[in-house]
């Protein structure tokens, strides 16, 4: 499939990439180009320009700044951030989830922000032209009906990002940057929970910078993800925990999944209901009914909606157990 015809931005500084967003409306934003290229060539965008942002230097890097956590650029490789010895010891559940995206060459290219920023999935959206043409298309693009919800006016689409999840466990902010200003939010009040406008980011705004509290750091992490192919696939299924635990009693925790909604999502109920406890299997199959009671997985991949959320409720019990064993 080939690619359709654009004319290519190459900002040099972050200043001249928001001077190009503000001036081009028909405008996709390139970082690794990893999901958006093949999206292209599949027609599911078609703009007329494409800002590639990756020779932006001031938007790579991991820096830690002691009492304040650490600063992420949006354009780190996601290579980067596996192999980060800072990462992997103060934020390690990051640099394991960033580890199961898709191979090594893809994660050598992909950037942290791209995988904030993927499009969400739905087996009748990531499909060529004439396939979708061939099914009369759907509300996702170019259509006006679900064919995963028929009936329906809402689209689905799973979103299918695995460090997300990592990172609203370790309640990271985002950074976004566009001709009306810089703002700084709460990861989980970037995402809609709506499969065809899943994200609150103008087409004229870029994500610069992911931020993680201190307060977070020195968790113990872990990433459950369920795959096809276990060298190189989207997950379907995923779950991140962290805990720190005192005298043996869980002293704090976080849950959250992925794959299995239109965002990615932290099971509120989880952390308290573990606070103050000593962990146990009774306790872990509690917290895993919790996420699986949060995940909605519909049709939109190739395994079963139930199989899914059972794995959900498995990786979660599992994980939760292994998080406390250490
Ligand atoms: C075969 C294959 C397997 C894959 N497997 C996985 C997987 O297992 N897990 C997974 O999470 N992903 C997977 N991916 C998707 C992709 O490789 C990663 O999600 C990667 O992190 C995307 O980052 P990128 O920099 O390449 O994004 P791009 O492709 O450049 O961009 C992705 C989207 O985000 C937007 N965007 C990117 N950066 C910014 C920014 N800074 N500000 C605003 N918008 C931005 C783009 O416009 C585009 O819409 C896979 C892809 C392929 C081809
Ligand atoms: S969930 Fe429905 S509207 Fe959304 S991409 Fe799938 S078929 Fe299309």
């Amino acid at each position: 499939m080939s690619l359709p015809q654009f004319k290519l931005l190459r900002p040099r500084s972050l200043q001249e990439a928001i001077e190009l967003l503000g001036k081009h409306a028909s405008l996709r934003v390139l970082a690794g180009g990893t999901d958006l290229i093949p999206s292209m060539r599949q027609r599911l965008f078609d703009p007329e320009f494409v800002l590639d942002i990756r020779h932006i230097a001031e938007l790579k890097g991991i820096r830690p700044t002691k009492g304040a956590g650490v600063e992420i650029g949006a354009l780190t490789a996601l290579s980067t951030i596996e192999r980060s010895t800072f990462l992997r010891q103060h934020y390690p559940v990051l640099s394991e989830a960033a580890a199961t995206v898709a191979s090594p060459v893809l994660r050598n290219m992909g950037t942290i922000g791209g995988n904030i920023c993927l499009d969400t999935r739905c087996l009748w959206y990531n499909q060529s032209l004439t396939w979708r043409k061939g099914c009369g298309f759907c509300i996702k693009k170019d259509g006006d009906l679900c064919h995963v919800a028929p009936g329906g006016t809402k689209c689905w689409a799973a979103f299918s990002g695995d460090t997300p999840p990592a990172l609203l466990c370790l309640n990271a902010e985002v950074e976004i940057a566009g001709p009306s200003g810089t703002r700084r939010i709460p990861l989980h009040e970037f995402y809609t929970g709506i499969g065809d406008n899943y994200r609150k980011l103008a087409p004229n705004e870029l994500l610069t910078r992911v931020f993680l509290p201190e307060a977070t750091a020195d968790y113990r992490g872990l990433y459950r993800k369920l795959r096809i192919r276990g060298s190189i696939d989207y997950p379907l299924a995923g779950v991140a925990v962290v805990m720190k635990r005192a005298n043996g009693h869980v002293s704090g925790a976080q849950v959250a999944i992925t794959a299995v909604n239109p965002a990615p999502l932290l099971v509120p109920k989880a952390g308290p209901l573990m606070e103050g406890k000593i962990m146990d299997e009774a306790l872990a199959e509690a917290v895993g009914e919790l996420a699986a009671k949060v995940a909605k997985p519909l049709t939109t991949s190739a395994l079963t909606p139930e199989y899914r959320r059972e794995m959900i409720r498995v990786f979660t019990k599992r994980a939760v157990l292994a998080a406390a064993s250490a």
